[in-house]
């Protein structure tokens, strides 16, 4: 059995793959963790950005802790080639790491859109924990922000910037918010909620360029009037860290193709998280998705075979949500599904929607949004995720959910989803307590 494990990247992937080796190990193994920031959590930065957490708290491992792991480090360096011939990658500084087998989990970065001046001061990115202290130390009681880009990482933002007394505009050169999220009723509904909330919104306005006014930013809208910002906020788009794998043996395709197991094409190189490109548990074909809870489960997945078990991936499944001034907004699996059945159901005085997708009795996508105040939304949104992670043939339920899309409850109940998701864990076996080994990441 593989004797030295190399970790690349230290987020959520990285940290979990760790754990999970550690948990699952029979003999005690060399694990060397290489990583060009220390461990943390991206997820929570818009928690620190709105300060209801302090910095120290978004670190997922402290240097001790990683010793206590016995975990060889490198942080602060970049893996910059993997000789998969002779099992070696080499790091930024020059340092060789020799290896048996591997893990790539390095992510992705945030990418702004092409303009001059998109690089100028004033203009940042959200992604990074030193993109987000940029951010914090730049945002005062009545700044006025432009988010440029309306995508779910925007989203994820909006609440923060706003409880720190910003005003804020949202542009979006797609003809909606949230293009991949939701669809248009939806980011109707949205838009409006946003816009009662004192939140200004252009849709369908391309930014040209940024200049500097007098210590402002002047954004220059191809139509529609500039903007003049405090702060600009280039939420737009991501892309996977990939280039310093160039030459390797590696295949790549939109992100490293792994297959069930999450192995590359080199047999003992694994890939996961935002860099994976592996099997979506509704279309079972690869794909990217760049979210928290399919990095969390590759991390998992590939710890444990890495540590000498046999596991297999069953998918992962899509999983959108925020909430934004107290509307909670979510879709689920294959939500733009064009060739899928659709039935669905507005309230647009509350505002509330549900569009349920189907393929035969089953429910494959769901989108669901509605005040956070309203018990059942929260409710609706766990047991639709369910209703669609699970698969479960719905049956006569189908014909009720269609007459009531907002009466989620009887169907879950009656289908008996909750059981048939509760015997189920990532690594196939019961879940238990940390014990001695590294707590959750
Ligand atoms: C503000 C924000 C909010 C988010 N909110 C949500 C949410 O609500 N729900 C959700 O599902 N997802 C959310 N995400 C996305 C989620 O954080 C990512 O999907 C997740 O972090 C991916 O984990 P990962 O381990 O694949 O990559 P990352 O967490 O990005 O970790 C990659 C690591 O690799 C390191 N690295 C990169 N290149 C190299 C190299 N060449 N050599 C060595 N190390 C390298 C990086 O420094 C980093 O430590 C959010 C992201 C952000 C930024």
């Amino acid at each position: 059995m593989p004797r030295r494990h190399l970790i690349i990247g230290g987020g959520t992937a990285g940290m979990n793959a760790i754990r999970t080796i550690r948990e699952e190990e029979t003999e005690r193994s060399t694990i060397t963790l290489v990583s060009a920031e220390k461990p943390y959590s991206r997820m929570v930065l818009p928690y620190y950005l709105d300060r209801s957490i302090a910095e120290s708290h978004v670190f997922t491992a402290t240097a001790r802790v990683l010793a206590d792991w016995g975990v060889t480090t490198h942080l602060g360096k970049h893996a910059t080639a993997l000789d998969t011939k002779v099992n070696a990658c080499t790091l930024d500084d020059g340092t060789t790491v020799e290896y048996d087998d591997c893990l790539i989990a390095t992510g992705s970065s945030a990418v702004r859109a092409p303009v001059p001046g998109a690089d100028g001061p004033g203009v940042h990115s959200f992604w990074t924990l030193d993109q987000a202290r940029g951010v914090l130390a730049q945002i005062r009681p009545g700044s006025h922000v432009v988010m440029v880009g309306a995508g779910f990482i925007a989203f994820t933002i909006l609440n923060s910037i706003l409880s720190l007394g910003a005003k804020l505009t949202i542009v979006e050169v797609a003809p909606r918010i949230l293009p991949r999220m939701i669809d248009d009723t939806g980011a109707g509904l949205v838009q409006t909620w946003l816009e009662k909330n004192g939140v200004a919104v252009r849709t369908g306005a391309k930014l040209t360029r940024i200049d500097e006014v007098k210590g402002r930013r002047r954004l220059k809208m191809a139509a529609g009037g500039d903007l003049v910002a405090d702060v600009v906020i280039m939420a737009t788009g991501i892309r996977t860290n990939l280039a310093w794998l160039n030459g390797s043996e590696v295949k790549i395709n939109q992100g490293v193709v792994v297959d069930d197991r999450l192995r590359s094409s080199v047999p003992n190189v694994y890939a996961a998280g935002d860099v994976a490109e592996g099997r979506d548990l509704i279309s079972q074909a690869n794909a990217v998705h760049a979210i928290e809870p399919t990095a969390q489960e590759h991390g998992r997945i590939v710890g444990a075979n890495m540590a000498g078990k046999d596991v297999r991936y069953r998918g992962s499944l899509i999983i959108n949500i925020v909430e934004v001034c107290h509307l909670d907004v979510a879709s689920f699996g294959a939500w733009d599904d064009a060739k899928a059945e659709t039935m669905s159901g507005v309230k647009a005085d509350r505002p509330a929607y549900r569009k349920l997708l189907w393929r035969g009795d089953r429910l494959t996508g769901a989108i669901i949004l509605g005040p956070s105040t309203d018990i059942w939304t929260t409710n609706d949104v766990g047991m639709l995720k369910g209703l669609v992670q699970s698969g479960v043939s719905l049956g006569a339920w189908k014909a009720y959910l269609k007459k009531n899309p907002f009466d989620i409850k009887p169907a879950f109940i009656a289908t008996k989803t909750t059981s048939s998701l509760l015997p189920e864990t990532i690594l196939g076996r019961p879940s238990k307590a940390p014990g001695e080994s590294p707590v959750a990441v």
